[in-house]
């Protein structure tokens, strides 16, 4: 398939090595990114001067700090009493570089969620995500957010046997377990070919899921608490936060206990929130092992007539030759773009991209990971035409971003054992948007002195030092195991 804009093999990277650390200040720009240049909060407060003090700092200006930020104004905390902080643009992380999809998983990882967390936290996990759907709809609908949110159905497309066959182990023990199929469809054979359009396709699995603008979900949620007083100040990184050891007395804060130090100057806070995903490890190194930073990519299509128009993809779709192996597809309905997302660490790769990836540097996309998604995407509609693209179809933007993958599958959210005031809201697995909308909102509750019960998450969610020694524990068995 043809490039349609000639910049992008000259933006194409060969070397990365950042591994760990704050965003890279040169982070290369998304098609979401690109198509809303005009947002008027991109650079808020880019060189105001930091206040010196604020109750609550959040830090991160994703979709996770943006919404929980959000919920504890709804709360009824005064926006004035809140600081956002951004290293770099408004929500310029993975929450606008994204493949698009809110995609909950029906079934799919429960064998691997029981295995970690057993089997009623397995159950818990994928009820949670079909319960997020449910809230970003709802969300959207009632702020009337204009993310180009398309609530349709996905298809799971199984492109192996071997894969189908995990797929079945996973429906029927999820079922077996209690677990509600009743919104999932099944199709095999014909079939599937035919309720799927899409070629080699073994198997297929059908359920309600959604798409959106990511960014412009983002962006919404910034303006909205910017309206209720809060600060954002972009091009603001934390280096580190320390105890307050000072023995001034400060007049708005009754007791500050921490220093959020950047490089704009230090500001106290009695309450602070790392919405930091991917890069949370920088900042709380005990999560370092446990949060660890991966590059994902996505690339926009302008199609081909035969997904134009009223041949559009209407379902999103998500598929699969093996578990890292895979390919996402959503066609945006408002302007028939299509975007293909693709695993990370795609095992088919040469052994140098696979490591490539573990990085925290998004400055530029990666050429063999583009061109073998886009290989894949011909394969699986060979009848489309897309040989004979014309000039201006075909890939328009290629772009990545850092996702943060967890030990052991699940975010970590709540109080920061033995750091009072400090929560943690990451973690998300590059599976964010289908878990936020809940995660947040409890996140927010929890810092307003709620309980865990209140929160309605998974209780394997939760942050805690025993958790991190158990992952400590067993990722020295892995190490000890491949010596
Ligand atoms: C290519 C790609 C495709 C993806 N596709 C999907 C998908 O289709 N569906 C899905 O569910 N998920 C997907 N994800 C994952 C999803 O985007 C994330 O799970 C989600 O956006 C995480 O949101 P967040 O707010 O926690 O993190 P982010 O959006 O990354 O926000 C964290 C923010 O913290 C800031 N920050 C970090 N450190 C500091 C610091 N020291 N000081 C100040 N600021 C700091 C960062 O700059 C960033 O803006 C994808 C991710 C990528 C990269």
């Amino acid at each position: 398939m043809p490039n349609s804009s000639s910049k992008i093999a000259a933006s194409a990277d060969t070397t990365e090595s950042r591994t760990r650390g704050p965003p890279v200040n040169n982070g290369g720009l998304s098609l979401w990114q690109q198509n809303t240049r005009s947002y008027s909060n991109l650079e808020a407060n880019r060189n105001a001067l930091l206040p010196s003090e604020s109750k609550y700092v959040v830090i991160g200006s994703g979709i996770a700090g943006g919404l929980l930020t959000h919920k504890l104004i709804q709360a009824g905390v005064p926006g004035e009493d809140i600081l956002l902080l951004e290293a770099r643009e408004a929500a310029s992380g993975a929450s606008s570089r994204n493949a698009g999809h809110v995609r909950p998983d029906a079934f799919r990882g429960f064998e691997t969620y029981a295995e970690h967390h057993g089997k009623e936290q397995a159950l818990k996990i994928l009820a949670n995500e079909r319960v997020v759907l449910e809230k970003v709809n709802q969300f959207v609908r009632q702020h009337d957010v204009p993310c180009d949110f398309n609530y349709t159905t996905t298809l799971e497309c199984c492109m192996t046997p071997e894969f189908a066959g995990y797929e079945r182990r996973n429906y029927d023990a999820f079922r077996r377990a209690g677990g509600d199929l009743s919104h999932v469809k099944h199709y095999t054979g014909e079939e599937a070919a035919e309720k799927t359009g899409i070629a080699g396709v073994v198997e297929a699995y059908e359920w309600p899921a959604g798409s959106s603008h990511p960014a412009k979900l983002a962006q919404w949620l910034l303006d909205a608490v910017i309206d209720k007083g809060v600060r954002l100040y972009t091009y603001c990184p934390v280096v580190r936060v320390t105890a307050d050891k000072s023995s001034v007395k400060h007049h708005s804060i009754p007791s500050p206990l921490w220093d959020v130090q950047t490089p704009r100057g230090t500001i106290r806070a009695v309450k602070v929130v790392y919405c930091t995903n991917a890069f949370t490890g920088h900042l709380l190194p005990q999560l370092a092992p446990h949060i660890v930073p991966y590059r994902g990519q996505a690339h926009a299509i302008v199609p081909v007539p035969a997904l134009t128009g009223s041949k559009m993809l209407r379902s999103t779709y998500s598929l699969r030759y093996s578990l890292n192996h895979y390919y996402s597809i959503i066609q945006r309905q408002s302007d028939g773009t299509v975007i293909l997302g693709c695993s990370l660490p795609n095992p088919k790769l040469p052994e140098e991209v696979i490591r490539g990836v573990r990085t925290t540097d998004d400055t530029q996309f990666n050429k063999a990971i583009k061109d073998d998604a886009l290989r894949h995407f011909e394969a699986f509609f060979p009848d489309m035409g897309i040989d004979h693209a014309v000039y201006g179809e075909g890939l328009a933007h290629a772009w990545n971003g850092i996702v943060g993958l967890t030990s052991d599958e699940v975010p970590f959210l709540g109080p920061v054992d033995g750091k009072p005031g400090q929560f943690v809201c990451a973690g998300f697995n590059g599976h964010g948007m289908a878990r936020i909308f809940t995660s947040a909102p409890g996140v927010a509750k929890l810092i307003l002195g709620r309980p865990w019960a209140e929160t309605g998450l998974p209780e394997c969610f939760r942050f805690s030092q025993a958790r991190l020694d158990k992952l400590t524990s067993s990722l020295k068995v892995a190490t000890k195991s491949k010596m």
